[in-house]
């Protein structure tokens, strides 16, 4: 880790890693932290997977990855890749032919866990087989899977344990020669997980794939993963990352570019500020937020727009970002570039704020 941040949350340094491909997403060696998630249609029904995949693209995920269990899903890569806007990851537990398969099939990257591939044999079968074709392997050591005997020696899935299988599983890929890997160290508590990756990065400079596995709901997975993930980013650690939570896929999409964002790590679209209201505020402010986030989602304009329940704090805020709202009663101001350029009877307010950040240059 590095103490000698500045206190600057925008230009914190990024531990340095290489660099690999999956596909044409670059990951580590400063590039841009990239956003993962995962499908949870049956991979073999292709045209359901498909529209997964796009829909997902279309919030902004760089990287999709899908459960491989059996051979249906593997020969539906085929497809999926072929039709796919994104690069795909396949994720193989227990079967390295389904790997095999995979690689075959066109993914662009595999992610295994060497704890459960098998022998080393069927491991080297796997790593060679992505070298030949060029494709990164992301070694994916889980607390809740640590082989049996580092348990033994760690008395326990601790982070130490973590960081040894993760390390016995990188030389693996070194003995075939290979160094395209990155590497997560998950567990389902964020102290482990932040522990073992700061302990890792003292060792290996290989980019890391960040998260915190099975973190919950939509709500206290969001929470679990912003102060994980947070802690890790804010420290310069983490190239590519993945919010899991139980729940619609594109909302782990969201979360983690709202992070990237929070923490000045990803630039574009639209940032919202909005206020918490209070007994001042006489506008229907939570749905004025919700729809202007909603009506500007796939907006690449990297502008903020801050709207305000009332004339108190509202002008303030409405004024530093490029285009605002302040609520009043039964009317509300419209701000562009820290002046009040209408003001507006409130049900005509949200839509002249809109229009506004349709026409907004950039
Ligand atoms: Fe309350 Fe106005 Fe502040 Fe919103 S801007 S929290 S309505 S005082």
């Amino acid at each position: 880790m590095n103490t000698d941040r500045p206190h600057t949350l925008t230009c914190f340094p990024r531990r340095k890693s290489r660099s690999i491909a999956v596909g044409p997403v670059q990951i580590g060696n400063n590039a841009q932290i990239s956003i993962q998630s995962m499908t949870n249609t049956l991979t073999a029904d292709i045209d359901a997977t498909s529209a997964q995949i796009a829909e997902l693209a279309e919030v902004g995920c760089d990287i999709v990855r899908l459960a491989i269990p059996n051979r249906e899903s593997a020969d539906a890569l085929r497809s999926l890749c072929s039709a796919s806007q994104v690069p795909l990851i396949a994720d193989i537990h227990f079967d390295y032919k389904l790997a095999l398969a995979s690689i075959e099939n066109g993914v662009a990257g595999l992610r295994i866990n060497p704890g459960n591939i098998g022998s080393k044999e069927r491991t080297k079968a796997v790593i060679q087989a992505a070298k030949e074709r060029d494709i990164p392997i992301r070694i994916g050591v889980n607390a809740g899977s640590l082989p049996k005997k580092i348990m033994k020696k760690h008395r326990g899935a601790t982070a130490e344990g973590m960081v040894e299988a993760a390390l016995e599983q990188i030389r693996i890929v070194e003995e075939c020669h290979y160094d395209k890997m990155k590497i997560s160290l998950k567990a389902s508590d964020i102290y482990r997980t932040v522990s073992a990756y700061r302990e890792l990065a003292k060792k290996v400079d290989y980019p890391f794939h960040i998260g915190i596995s099975e973190a919950g709901s939509y709500f206290s997975g969001t929470v679990k993963s912003s102060i994980g993930l947070g802690i890790l980013l804010a420290e310069g650690i983490g190239d590519t990352l993945r919010v899991s939570l139980t729940g619609d896929p594109k909302e782990e999409v969201r979360v983690g570019l709202e992070m990237l964002k929070a923490l000045g790590l990803r630039k574009g679209g639209v940032t919202t500020i909005s206020c918490p209201t209070c007994g001042r505020c006489q506008v229907e402010l939570v749905k004025m937020v919700e729809t202007v986030e909603r009506e500007t989602a796939k907006l690449k304009k990297n502008i903020t727009v801050a709207v305000m329940g009332c004339v108190v704090n509202g002008p303030g805020e409405a004024r530093e970002a490029q285009l605002g709202i302040a609520g009043g009663d039964g009317e509300g101001l419209l701000f562009k570039d820290g002046e009040v350029i209408k003001k507006l009877p409130e049900d005509q307010l949200l839509n002249a704020l809109i229009d506004e950040i349709k026409q907004y240059p950039q």
